[in-house]
Parts: structure tokens; sequence; C-alpha cells
């Protein structure tokens, strides 16, 4: 998408689980080229927001277009393809591959039905293109020189920019990321902070749910703050952190 067109437009998305509100009448765009960091107190309805974009949960109501196109109510498998990807909030991957076999894999499995047998049929071409990508993909988050480790030697925070860039494959227009900063140091909280810059700054979109503050206000364009399932407000960082609501809301004043 060329810079400042709309990539994500979430319409008033709504949803209910029995008698609980978990999403009430919720919009934000993203822009091409933009972070936009969805925040808010624990259990205001950031992850049902993020997995009702993914197509992971089913919307009660209103609807998610991405590039102009409705995407809402399809499964999750087209709307990742569409180039709509996502981290999960607990890292998952295969302690006993290689980096860049997690990577292949986690690539391989994005595009496809199948499961680990799926990859054994691939002819070599196939899988040296697989291999080829998983590499790019992994010197683009700074992890070029990780890549025959075993993922599970891995530190946190080199863990969390596998998974980006497992997410990555397949060039997605938008990433979505539940939480990459939890648990990290402050170093790997800067490399971390250094690879969503540079991503951006080749036109990704980014919506980033994040606790850690320090984190959201160095990296995000734009915030958007939800409470109890509700808008709250929305603007810049500096915008939001001298806002009276989100104050109270953080912190009970
Ligand atoms: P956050 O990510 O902001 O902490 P969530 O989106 O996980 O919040 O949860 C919002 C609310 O919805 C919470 O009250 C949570 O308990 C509830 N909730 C989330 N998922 C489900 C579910 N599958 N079934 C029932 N209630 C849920
Ligand atoms: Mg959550």
């Amino acid at each position: 998408p060329a810079h400042g067109e709309l990539v994500l437009e979430v319409e008033a998305i709504r949803k209910q689980f029995g008698g609980l509100v978990a999403v009430n009448d919720i919009s934000f765009q993203i822009r091409a080229g933009q972070i936009v960091g969805l925040i808010g107190p624990n259990g205001a309805g950031k992850s049902t927001t993020f997995n009702l974009i993914t197509g992971l949960l089913s919307l009660s109501g209103g609807g998610v277009r991405f590039r102009g196109e409705t995407i809402s109510g399809l499964p999750s498998r087209q709307i990742a393809r569409r180039g709509i990807s996502h981290t999960f909030q607990h890292v998952k991957m295969i302690p006993d591959m290689t980096v860049l076999e997690n990577v292949a894999l986690g690539a391989h499995l994005r595009g496809h039905r199948g499961a680990l047998s799926a990859m054994l049929r691939l002819d070599r071409a196939e899988e040296q293109q697989l291999f080829k990508e998983a590499q790019r993909q992994l010197e683009r988050v700074g992890l070029g020189d990780a890549l025959h480790e075993l993922a599970g030697n891995l530190a946190m925070g080199p863990q969390r920019l596998l998974e980006i860039a497992r997410a990555l494959c397949g060039n997605p227009a938008l990433l979505l990321l539940d939480e990459p900063a939890a648990g990290l140091r402050h170093k790997e909280k800067e490399a971390l902070a250094g690879v969503l810059r540079q991503l951006r700054s080749e036109g990704m979109s980014i919506l980033l749910v994040e606790h850690d503050m320090g984190l959201v206000m160095d990296v995000c364009d734009r915030l958007v703050v939800m409470e109890f399932g509700t808008h709250l407000m929305e603007g810049t960082p500096a915008e939001v952190q001298q806002s009276p609501q989100v104050r109270a809301a953080y912190l009970g004043t």
C-alpha cells in the first residue's frame, strides 16, 4: 500500500460473550506506515479486538475492512492470506528445531492447510524457496546470526523476534502484535522497538497491543485506549498521556 493509504478500518465492532460485552462499538483506522497502539487495563477487550480482526473470533456486530475490502466474516486463514499477520501472546515454537527451521515451517503452515507432513512432501525447489524467505525475514529482524541455533536456546527477546520473522513471511501489509514486550529486558525492548521502527519505515502497518507504556509511547504514532470494552480515547502518545480520563482509568485518580 502507498504511504498513508488506509489499510485497516475497524467499524463499530462488537463482541458479546453471553451477558458480557467484551468489545462495545470499537472503531479506529490504521494507515500504511503507521504503528497504532491498543492499550487499556487488563480485561479492557484488547485481545478480543485483536482476535476479531484476525477472524479467530466471530463478530457480534460491526465490520472490518482491509485495503478497502470487507474481511469480517471470512475464515481466519483467508484473512491471513490477504495480508494480515499476527503473533500470539504466548510464544509458540518448536524448541528442538533451529531458528531457521521454525520460521520456514511457520511460513509453510501459513499458506497451506496441511501440517508438518505437508512440508516433507515439498520438492527441493519449493523447500529452498521457503528457507530463503525465512532467512530473509530473520535478517530483517536482526536474527541473521542465529539461523542455526536451536530455538529452545534463545533468550526471550530473540524468541519474540523469531515470532515476528515468522509473521513477516509472505509479506503481509498489516502486522498485529499482542504484548510482544511482555517479560523482556530493557535491552531486548530496545531491540524490539528498533525492529518495529524499521518495519514502519518500510511501509508496514502495525497494531500493537501492549502493556509496556515505555515501548508504546516510544514507537506508536497513535494510541487507542480501551476500558471495559469501550473506546475511551484516541490520540497521539502525548495527547493520551495528558488525558485526565486516561490517568483515571489507569491510576484510579
Ligand atoms: P484484555 O486483552 O484487554 O486484557 P480481553 O479481550 O482478553 O482483555 O478480555 C475482555 C473481557 O472479555 C474480559 O472480561 C474477559 O474475561 C472476557 N473474555 C475474553 N475472552 C472470553 C471468552 N472466550 N469467553 C468469555 N469471556 C471472555
Ligand atoms: Mg490480552
